[in-house]
């Protein structure tokens, strides 16, 4: 299979307002089709680069290709445009509490126009049709109309992923998307995450706490420390020396299963 590259980040550097250095002079590539995960202490800068990459946050320096096309200076209605093209998924799932699965789902659709157009009815039929599909594809279609607040933690990071999939995304962002869930709930949710990214080649870049995860799904790992890159490889060439540059002396791993 040919590879093409999907990010491209040139120097990149984050200097947060009131003075904090979260990125410093950070350069690698996302090909098309990657699991990648990004791996750091808490504090390391994961989540401002997630961040950068959509441009939820504009970069102090540097540059961000995506598709070729250099992105950290869009402004307004262009920034809206890309984000169209990236989903995220966050680690508290960011669902309507009270509103049903479907309509969460729906969501997904509106992209930032608010929920104001949803209470108006404005879906389509078809809008409804792709909604069922991805809550299938999650393994949640008897779930469509109950309240998104009577779902376990599991359930509705899945419900999420089908809300982010009404985008027709090319890049799944996901921050932490299983660090409020149980272990065995975890892998579950990996496992959706693995069969967008493997059948609809949606390009997954998500950070992540627990290195068995990370071993089991990712295709690459970029891992952070103090905001500087310390690792982008393989998962299986972190080793025991590897693992101490990255956490730091004294770290252990935990292990979940
Ligand atoms: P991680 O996701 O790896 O825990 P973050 O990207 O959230 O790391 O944070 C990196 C650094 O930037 C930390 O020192 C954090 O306190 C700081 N930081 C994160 N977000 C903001 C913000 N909105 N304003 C100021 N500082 C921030
Ligand atoms: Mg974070």
């Amino acid at each position: 299979m040919s590879t093409s590259v999907l990010f491209e980040i040139k120097k990149l550097s984050k200097i947060y307002p009131q003075g904090v250095s979260a990125l410093r002079n950070v350069s690698f590539e996302i090909q098309a089709g990657e699991f990648l995960v990004i791996i750091g202490l808490s504090g390391s800068g994961k989540s401002t680069l997630l961040r950068c990459l959509n441009r939820m946050h504009a970069p102090t320096q540097g540059e961000i290709f995506f598709q070729d096309q250099e992105i950290s200076q869009l402004k307004g209605e262009q920034v809206r445009g890309l984000q169209k093209k990236m989903a995220v998924i966050f680690q508290h799932f960011n669902l309507i509490p009270r509103h049903s699965v479907l309509s969460n789902v729906l969501m997904g659709k509106l992209g930032r126009m608010g929920t104001l157009q949803s209470l108006f009815g404005l879906f389509s039929d078809e809008d409804r049709r792709q909604a069922l599909e991805h809550l299938k594809l999650v393994g949640l279609s008897e779930k469509a109309n109950v309240r998104a607040d009577q779902l376990s933690g599991g359930q509705q990071q899945r419900v999420a992923i089908a809300r982010a999939l009404m985008q027709k995304p090319e890049v799944l962002l996901a921050d932490e998307p299983v660090a409020s869930l149980d272990p065995a709930t975890s892998y579950r949710v990996m496992e959706y995450l693995k069969r967008i990214n493997q059948e609809m080649g949606i390009t997954v870049v998500a950070n992540l706490h627990f290195l068995s995860l990370v071993r089991e799904y990712a295709t690459r790992v970029i891992a952070l420390r103090d905001g500087e890159i310390a690792f982008n490889g393989n998962p299986q060439e972190i080793d025991a020396e590897m693992f101490e540059k990255i956490y730091g002396e004294g770290a252990r791993e935990v292990q979940i299963r």
